[in-house]
């Protein structure tokens, strides 16, 4: 047998469960064996039952390990067609209710004369206060074990087929190569080097290791995934991924660009003459690299990340220019049309004298709005700067000769979206810019293939933003200190998480419809609503009034979050705070402290939240304690994982088998410094079974012409 043997070559595995197994993505020993087990047990000591009296009585003594005799055996009928096994387990000294759910084939298995291994979290139960073991594995013994065995794996179901199903397969399948193949059972992969350099074991060691765990290993290390064997196998797959970003890079690489820049200026001295203010330090830092990129022989891929009000807008509106005095076009892309009016407004501000600008949204209708004649123009090169929404990837957007493309907040766009607003030229440049602050982790993978940039500095006069968390009944105090706010002459915004609150299963959520008016009277300044459901018209008409400050209150849903820029707002109530996401309260937070006026003195956001969980607690007490918007993005990515920190509509998001994008990011970072030094040494004969995995994984890479296109 040999790992990369189809899996009806196992042992006991015929055509029925062939396919199920298949079924559930398992063609191949090997994919058997990356089915990691999804906790471990300690089962090296052997315990006693607790007693009735209860020692300690309260405290819950955690798993057991204990040699019992099982009493009462039987099947109890529930309602529903539900039933369940129970029994009373003995140890000779005390005595526990033992119940089983969903596994009625039990009562069937089990002997009463026998003495077994049960293992299991005895708790009492609400009812009597009894003890009792719910769903504990037990295993039949020889009459006086004197110990309780080793440290073991528990397995998830594989589709179709049962834990101890995939049990049985797995350990047999273990047993089997190593017999007949020896310690090094499976073919290593990795180059001696890197193993060495990182300590880590080998895949054979380290798929034995996770499977069966040596009597000596922390059991602590195995269910928190940070074994060695668990960071040599997650280490692996991150550096195959990075490897193959690397390839895509290099490719990239091979193609340049067919336009020039001609920058007779420095971009900072265009900087200088069209700006009403000085670029911050990191503001010409960023500048210089984008300069750097667009003079360059290959199209630029850069992203860059900074905080709302930071000054990305500007960076880009220079680009733009510079494109323009080299007779290229640019297009700038925005995810609402709310915020593309409102790039559209401030670059025309900007750069209305220096440069031809044109808006593009699906809003417009093509007839009153003249959309036509934009779109004429934008396609035979009249326009200089177009900005739009994904309008501008419509069919019938066409340039002329498109050399710069700027993507605002990208994680509102797939990497798709992306790439259709590229091929709208020849391999133009690609700005993208986004205020979510992408982990650096998350910024490796899923943005791999992009350069990065930071402007990680605001420009002067803007004071941090002050955050309370407060509770419920403490509402009068955050009308307090906005009342304050609203005093000095500054705007205040109320954020809702629902606008009815019939919506969705949020039982007992502070809603626009029950509590807005509460809080209009409360705050007792001039108010207006705005909400996802009314009309684009009425909502942009409420957002000018409060922009124009004949509003000063805004009571709202979360459609404030992306863009909107009233520098005189300092004040924000979130209500419902527990409900929110770290990244969407610091994006709304975001939204106030934007301006420069000292007189209104310093911002205020209060996060008010109902009951939460501790999750919940934890991520309000990161809000509350941290302006950072990295530090958040990186607690945000901890807690909810990758998938949910991007949302839902981004594309392209790897997947990882075995590594965890939070917790083994470090070896993300190795893992990405080993392949690029490794790209280039792939052709070494050492290296030849890196190469043969890599090719496994990626069969395009055998025909490094293909996918050059686009970025
Ligand atoms: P971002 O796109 O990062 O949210 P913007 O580029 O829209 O930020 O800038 C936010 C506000 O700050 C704008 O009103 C802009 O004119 C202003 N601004 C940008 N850079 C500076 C600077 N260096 N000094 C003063 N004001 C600046
Ligand atoms: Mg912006």
């Amino acid at each position: 047998m040999e790992p990369f043997d189809p899996i009806t070559n196992a042992r006991g595995v015929g055509p029925v469960l062939g396919r199920k197994l298949a079924e559930a993505g398992c063609r191949r020993i090997v994919d058997l064996l990356a089915h990691l087990p999804i906790r471990y047990e300690d089962r090296r000591t052997l315990g006693r039952l607790p007693g009735p009296g209860g020692d300690p009585p309260e405290r819950a003594p955690g798993p057991l390990t204990v040699v019992v005799r099982l009493e009462k055996l039987r099947r109890v009928f529930g309602r529903r067609r539900f039933s369940r096994v129970e029994a009373v387990a003995d140890d000779g000294e005390n005595r526990v209710g033992v119940v089983w759910f969903n596994r009625p084939y039990l009562v069937n298995q089990l002997d009463e004369d026998a003495s077994y291994l049960l293992h299991g979290v005895p708790r009492r139960r609400r009812a009597d206060g009894a003890w009792q073991v719910a769903n504990p594995t037990v295993e039949r013994v020889a009459e006086e074990p004197d110990c309780g065995g080793g440290v073991r794996p528990v397995y998830g179901r594989m589709g179709d087929v049962p834990p101890s199903r995939v049990e049985r397969l797995v350990h047999g399948a273990v047993s089997r190569l190593t017999e007949t193949r020896g310690r090094d059972w499976i073919d290593e992969w990795l180059p001696d080097e890197e193993r060495a350099r990182h300590g880590l074991p080998s895949l054979s060691e380290a798929l034995t290791a996770v499977h069966r765990p040596s009597a000596e290993a922390s059991v602590e290390a195995l269910n928190e995934r940070r074994s060695p064997a668990h960071a040599r196998l997650a280490y692996g797959e991150f550096l195959l991924q990075q490897l193959q970003l690397a390839a895509v890079r290099r490719r990239r690489s091979w193609h340049g660009k067919p336009h020039r820049y001609r920058t007779c200026d420095a971009a900072a001295k265009v900087a200088r003459e069209v700006l009403p203010f000085r670029l911050t330090g990191a503001q010409e830092r960023v500048l210089e690299e984008i300069e750097t990129d667009l003079l360059g022989p290959l199209p630029m891929l850069r992203l860059v990340q900074g905080d709302v009000g930071c000054g990305k807008t500007v960076l880009a509106a220079l680009a733009c220019l510079i494109a323009a005095r080299s007779g290229l076009q640019s297009a700038l892309m925005a995810p609402t049309e709310l915020l593309a009016e409102q790039h559209f407004a401030s670059l025309r501000r900007l750069l209305g004298p220096h440069l031809d600008l044109a808006l593009v949204t699906s809003g417009q209708r093509v007839a009153s709005d003249g959309r036509g004649a934009v779109l004429e123009r934008v396609g035979d090169g009249r326009i200089d700067l177009t900005v739009g929404t994904h309008a501008l990837i419509q069919e019938r957007t066409r340039f002329a000769r498109l050399g710069l493309a700027v993507v605002d907040e990208q994680h509102r766009f797939g990497v798709l979206q992306r790439q259709s607003l590229a091929r709208k030229g020849q391999r133009p440049d690609l700005l993208v810019m986004t205020a979510t602050p992408i982990p650096r982790s998350l910024a490796l993978t899923v943005y791999g293939d992009l350069d990065v940039s930071l402007v990680d500095e605001m420009p002067p006069g803007r004071g941090p933003v002050e955050t309370r968390v407060l509770s419920e009944n403490h509402r009068d105090e955050a009308v307090a200190l906005v009342r304050e706010r609203l005093r000095r002459g500054g705007r205040a915004y109320v954020v809702f998480p629902l606008i009815d609150p019939g919506e969705g299963s949020a039982a007992g959520l502070p809603s626009l419809e029950e509590s807005g008016a509460w809080w209009a009277e409360a705050l007792a300044a001039p108010h207006g609503v705005v909400h996802g459901r009314l009309g684009r018209k009425e909502r942009d008409a409420t957002m000018s009034r409060f922009s124009a400050g004949s509003i000063r209150v805004l009571l709202a849903t979360t459609v404030i979050e992306v863009g909107v820029d009233v520098p005189q707002a300092t004040a924000m109530v979130i209500l419902g705070a527990e409900r929110f996401g770290l990244a969407q309260l610091h994006q709304l937070r975001g939204r106030i402290g934007r301006g420069t006026d000292r007189t209104l003195g310093q911002s205020i956001c209060t996060a008010i939240s109902g009951r939460s969980s501790a999750e919940a607690e934890r991520r309000l007490a990161v809000f509350e304690a941290s302006n950072d918007g990295f530090r958040i993005a990186e607690e945000d990515l901890r807690q909810r994982g990758p998938g949910e920190v991007l949302g839902t509509r981004q594309a392209g998001l790897p997947q990882f088998r075995f590594g965890d994008l939070a917790r083994d990011w470090k070896w993300l970072v190795e893992a990405r410094a080993d392949a690029a030094r490794l790209l280039d040494r792939l052709a070494e004969p050492g290296n030849e079974p890196l190469r043969r995995q890599l090719e496994r994984r990626i069969p395009a890479l055998a025909t490094p012409a293909q996918g050059a296109a686009g970025p």
